[in-house]
């Protein structure tokens, strides 16, 4: 493939598309918010990106680009093995976003916001960071622009993730353990609860609180905001030009969804082809943070604290607390505006996955490929798995963005190859809990701009039930395949659990041991009244297989030792 050159210039959907823009609302005047209050926290010339409306394109600095170009253009590779797999006639490409000096997307924002930042007078960054990312991204980009950076990294992470947090130091940053002791929001917590290990929303709020009381500090952000959905349109940019070099053109278009800033980068340059030509958009989620399949489009709080203005979006109510999952990027409660925007239009949608199907995806990708993915990038994995499976009989152009490497994630592979990773579920209770705190605080939402819930939301809802991946019921949770499945990934059950699933009175064993790969066509050559497979050791299931063993009741042993 003919090496595409490095886009000069950031793609602006705000001008682009005006109506996927709604302005940030001062919660306490109702007002949209002013750029001067923006730029107590981001440097001028990011407050001007942010707000920007005129400019479909806007240039990147010289410098910025030369940083860039180390890494990018980022790879667009055909995934064969995947295709051989699955036994799909689809073609599936991924943009590799992992090449870049730290392991993902991050870093092309983390570059620009220290440029920025840098030009501006300021001397430092503050930001935080949850498992470890972002804060990466923008320690690389502080050290190469001789920027002070002082990251606040959620308690737990701290603990149990060192490799990050030595990444981040050896870039010359200072790393925090949050709550610390510099903050009034990081001494409260440490006043209420000794031991505390934080979170997300207090190590955004420790990193405010510390911007606001220095006025030669930014603070610096790792998503959702336009300006970083901005500095990601590069990635998207090149993939088009990749895709014209490579004579094809994408059916659909697939990314996770953490913040957003990775999808929009994705396919905001796509939005302005003619409406024929333009590719499916799916958004992956995790099922339990399931911000648009579960949440409201309205407007809420970025942060925990409600300390940032409004911002009009799918949210499941900042209070929001996710579960733990092994996909740390994933867990944040709302989405970016314009990202948000174009799927309530109708323009995307979003499917939510769980975890064990997202680590059957990323081993299969592993096995396949020989990359081994992010958690969070694995959701795009599956979708896309799951996409070429549902079309396995047509030529269609899958196209998804690997939004990063796992080699710091690799304890979590071991728990899945273990056999000792829990699935994800829904947490509908905390959901309605969250999302009636938010009704609640409707109060202050802007009564100017928004009257509640979206009505073109429940039209939208209506029109893509169908495409949610629905959830584990709860049910489900005692039948044999869901306990296999809960235990025993990749059919790795341990000797007694099959013995016990196989012995069942009822049960009919379904012999598979000359499969490698157990696709859901495998599974539709078995018995319909087949309760047990039986696969060869290390086998692996696809994540369209391990959905239809779950809808069948279908256990899952191997045949090891
Ligand atoms: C942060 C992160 C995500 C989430 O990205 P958003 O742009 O916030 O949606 C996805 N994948 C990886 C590898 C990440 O680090």
């Amino acid at each position: 493939m003919a090496r595409t050159p490095v886009p000069t210039h950031w793609f602006n959907v705000n001008a682009a598309i005006p109506e996927l823009y709604e302005p940030y609302v001062d919660p306490e005047t109702n007002d949209p918010v002013t750029d001067q209050a923006l730029e107590e926290l981001f440097a001028p010339e990011l407050v001007a990106q942010e707000v920007n409306r005129a400019d479909t394109w806007l240039p990147i600095p010289e410098e910025v680009l030369r940083r860039l170009s180390t890494w990018r253009p980022t790879p667009l590779l055909r995934a064969r093995g995947l295709e051989a797999a699955l036994d799909t006639r689809c073609r599936i490409l991924y943009k590799y976003e992992g090449a870049s000096p730290i392991g993902s997307h991050k870093a092309n924002s983390g570059v620009a916001q220290a440029y920025f930042t840098k030009r501006s007078g300021r001397d430092r960054v503050y930001a935080e960071t949850g498992a470890g990312q972002w804060g990466s991204a923008i320690s690389l980009g502080s050290a190469f622009n001789g920027l002070g950076c002082s990251v606040f990294m959620v308690g737990s992470s701290f603990d149990s993730k060192p490799s990050r947090r030595i990444l981040m130091e050896t870039f010359g940053s200072t790393v925090e353990r949050s709550p610390t002791e510099h903050t009034d929001a990081g001494r409260s917590e440490r006043a209420r609860t000794p031991d505390s290990t934080g979170g997300l929303g207090l190590a955004i709020a420790e990193a405010v609180e510390a911007t606001k009381a220095d006025p030669a500090a930014s603070y610096a952000l790792g998503s959702a905001f336009g300006f970083v959905c901005l500095h990601q349109t590069i990635i998207g940019q090149e993939l088009k030009d990749q895709l014209v070099d490579a004579g094809v053109e994408a059916d659909v278009l697939i990314s996770c969804i953490g913040g957003g800033s990775s999808f929009g980068g994705v396919i905001f340059p796509f939005l302005t082809d003619p409406p024929g030509r333009r590719p499916e958009l799916i958004a992956a989620e995790s099922n339990a943070v399931p911000k648009v399949t579960r949440g409201e489009f309205t407007y809420d709080h970025g942060d925990s604290s409600g300390l940032t203005p409004l911002i009009k979006m799918y949210t499941l109510g900042h209070k929001f607390a996710p579960p733990s999952i092994h996909s740390g990027g994933l867990r944040y409660h709302g989405l970016a505006p314009q990202v948000s925007k174009l799927i309530n239009l109708g323009m995307g949608r979003a499917e939510a996955y769980a975890q064990l199907e997202i680590f059957d995806a990323a081993t299969l990708f592993a096995r396949t490929e020989g990359i081994v993915p992010a958690p969070e990038a694995a959701h795009g994995i599956a979708a896309a798995c799951h996409y070429a499976t549902k079309h396995r009989d047509e030529e269609r152009t899958v196209v998804f963005c690997l939004t990063g490497h796992g080699f710091f994630d690799l304890p979590a592979y071991q728990t899945y190859l273990t056999g000792n990773m829990e699935d994800s579920d829904t947490p509908d209770d905390l959901i309605e809990k969250s999302l009636s705190g938010l009704s609640r605080v409707s109060g202050t939402r802007p009564t100017s701009l928004a009257s509640g819930r979206d009505t073109a939301f429940a039209g939208w809802q209506r029109r893509h039930a169908g495409a949610r991946t629905s959830p584990p019921r709860r049910g489900d949770r005692d039948s044999p395949a869901a306990r296999a499945g809960a235990t025993s990934p990749l059919g790795r059950v341990s000797r007694a659990d099959g013995d016990r699933a196989a012995s069942a009175a009822d049960s009919t064993v379904t012999d598979l041991t000359g499969a490698q790969v157990v696709t859901e066509r495998t599974l539709g050559g078995c018995a319909p009244d087949t309760t047990v497979i039986v696969v060869q050791p290390g086998a692996v299931l696809t994540p369209s297989a391990r959905s239809e063993l779950r809808r069948r009741g279908i256990a899952v042993r191997n045949n090891e030792r």
